[in-house]
Order: C-alpha cells, then structure tokens, then sequence
C-alpha cells in the first residue's frame, strides 16, 4: 500500500490523518518484518518522533479495522504487518519465524453458498488466515534435507 493510496483512503473513508497516524504508517511501510507497538514506539523514539503507546494502538487499531494491517497474534504477542494488497485477500502465517505473506487469490465462493444454505445468512464478509512453516523454516525442521 503506497501512501498516495494511503492518503486517499482516508480521504475517500472521511477519516482525519493525523501526524501520527502518517507517521505510524510510514514506519510499517519501511520495513518487511511485522512490528509490535513497542517496537513501533522506540523506533518513532529514535527518530525524535514521541508519540504515545496508546496513540500507537489506537492508530494500530484502526488501520487493522479498514483492512490496512495485518494483526499477528502469536502467544502473547502481537505484532502488525502493513499489507501490501490493496484488496480483499488473505494471509500465511509461519508458525516457527512469523514470517507472513499475502495470498492474492480467495476462492471461498462455494463455502460461502453452502453458509448460506445451511444458516440462511447472506454472507458479507470473511476472514481466512493460513497457518504452516516457511520454506526457510521447513528445511531445518526436516532431517532428511541435511547433508548425509
Ligand atoms: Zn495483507
Ligand atoms: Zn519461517
Ligand atoms: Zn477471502
């Protein structure tokens, strides 16, 4: 997600884009690796840039609900991932690295028929995460890919 895509969002959604909320967002935007909130403030820190933890959260919170970030929960961890499409797809997630990466394709058409059928519910939205070890991950994990 660029930041003239980023900026017109919240334009196009009639939300406010504080100096926070830009700047939170160009931090996510400077790296690949999902970041805590912490981890969010210390670097803003670093930058001289002070904003509080709960500024960050709520920012945080936010872009996860208009779909800009990903939330990783892992234990008691929770970190962000800013996305990088800007529409509707879903997630994999490694268990051991916590490495994520963005799947552009969702193919739930039929799920979603047979929610239909079996609750009566007209289905308006869904979301999907995948789980399961990276390539990096997969290869340490499994004895047979050693040299022997
Ligand atoms: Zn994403
Ligand atoms: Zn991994
Ligand atoms: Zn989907």
């Amino acid at each position: 997600m660029n930041k003239g895509f980023f900026k017109s969002f919240f334009k196009d959604k009639k939300l406010r884009l504080s100096h926070p909320r830009f700047l939170i967002y160009q931090e996510l935007s400077n790296t690949n690796v999902p970041l805590s909130p912490q981890e969010l403030y210390q670097s803003l820190l670093k930058k001289q840039k002070k904003i509080g933890l709960t500024s960050i959260y709520r920012s945080l919170d936010l872009f996860e609900s208009l779909g800009m970030v990903f939330k990783i929960i892992n234990g008691s961890s929770v970190k962000y991932k800013l996305c990088e499409s800007e529409d509707h797809h879903h997630h994999i997630i490694c268990k051991a690295c916590g490495d994520v990466v963005e799947l552009n394709f969702c193919d739930i058409s039929n799920w979603s028929k047979k929610v239909t059928e079996s609750t009566g519910y007209q289905v308006i939205d869904h979301q999907l995460n995948f789980y399961g070890l990276c390539k990096a991950c997969k290869s340490l994990q499994s004895p047979q890919s050693g040299v022997r």
